[in-house]
C-alpha cells in the first residue's frame, strides 16, 4: 500500500483523503457517522463498541496503520529501508485497537452479578488492581494500582470481575481524575452497591519521561459513593483496610 508523497497536496484537514483508501469509504467516518446519529460521545476515554459492527475492527486496524505509516514518516524514519520500523505502524495500530486501548472498541467483559440472597453488608476491599492505561495529553503509559472497596447491596459480583471491568476501564487514554469516576459508574451499574470507594495510585510517564522528569511522583486520587460518603466510620474503615492490603504488601 503506498502512502501520501505529494506534500503539494497536504491538508491538515481530516478529511483529506489518503491513497490506499476510497476517501468516501474510511471505516472511522461510517462508525463516527453512527456516533453522531445515535448522539453518543467519543470522547478519548468513551467506548464505542455499541457502534462498531463486526469486521469492522480489523479495517480500522488498516486504515490506523496508514495512518500511523504517515506519522512516521513526517517524522522522518526510513519506514522503507529501516528494518527495525517497516513493521511498525502495523504494531502500534493493532496494539491500540486490541491492547491498550481495547477499551473504546471492544465489548465490556460479560460479568454477572447475582442476588445478594445472603443480604450481606460487612464491606471488603479488593486490591491491588494493576492500572496499566494512557495519559490524553501525551498517549504515555499511566501504570499504578487501584482499590475497590464495596458495602454490598442487592446484588453482588464476584471477585474476579473488579479486575476484568478495571482493566477494561482503563484501557483508553485517560486523565486519572476521569478513569476513577468512570470506573465508579461502571461497577455501580454491575452490581448496585451501598456503598463503593475507589482508589488509584498510579505513576504518569508524562512527568517521568518528560516535562518535569520527576521520577518518583505519583498521583493518588479516589471516589465515595453511597454509604462510604454519607457515613464517615465507614469510610475511615474503607481506607484503612486498603491501608492494610499496602502494608501487607510492602512486608
Ligand atoms: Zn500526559
Amino acid at each position: 500500500m503506498t502512502s501520501q508523497t505529494n506534500s503539494s497536496s497536504y491538508s491538515e484537514s481530516r478529511e483529506e483523503p489518503i491513497k490506499g483508501f476510497d476517501d468516501l469509504s474510511l471505516v472511522s467516518d461510517r462508525i463516527r457517522a453512527r456516533l453522531k446519529e445515535r448522539d453518543i460521545s467519543f470522547f478519548a476515554n468513551d467506548n464505542l463498541a455499541e457502534c462498531i459492527e463486526e469486521g469492522e475492527l480489523k479495517e480500522l486496524e488498516k486504515e490506523v496503520s496508514i495512518r500511523i505509516k504517515d506519522l512516521l514518516r513526517s517524522l522522518i524514519i526510513d519506514i522503507d529501508n529501516d528494518h527495525n520500523t517497516r513493521e511498525t505502524s502495523d504494531r502500534v495500530a493493532r496494539m491500540y485497537i486490541n491492547e491498550v486501548f481495547k477499551g473504546r472498541y471492544h465489548k465490556q467483559p460479560k460479568v454477572t452479578s447475582f442476588p445478594n440472597v445472603k443480604q450481606l453488608d460487612e464491606i471488603y476491599t479488593v486490591g491491588p488492581i494493576t492500572v496499566r492505561s494512557a495519559c490524553s495529553h501525551h498517549f504515555v503509559p499511566i501504570m499504578g494500582n487501584c482499590w475497590i472497596g464495596i458495602k454490598p447491596g442487592s446484588r453482588v459480583i464476584g471477585l474476579s470481575k473488579f479486575s476484568r471491568v478495571a482493566d477494561w476501564v482503563f484501557s483508553r487514554p485517560h486523565i486519572q481524575e476521569e478513569a476513577v469516576i468512570i470506573l465508579a459508574n461502571e461497577i455501580e451499574k454491575l452490581c448496585e452497591p451501598q456503598g463503593l470507594g475507589i482508589i488509584i495510585k498510579a505513576d504518569h510517564y508524562c512527568m517521568k519521561l518528560r516535562g518535569v522528569k520527576e521520577s518518583q511522583c505519583s498521583m493518588v486520587n479516589s471516589v465515595v459513593r453511597g454509604d462510604f460518603r454519607h457515613d464517615s466510620s465507614l469510610k475511615q474503615e474503607f481506607f484503612e483496610l486498603v491501608r492494610q492490603q499496602e502494608t501487607a504488601l510492602s512486608r
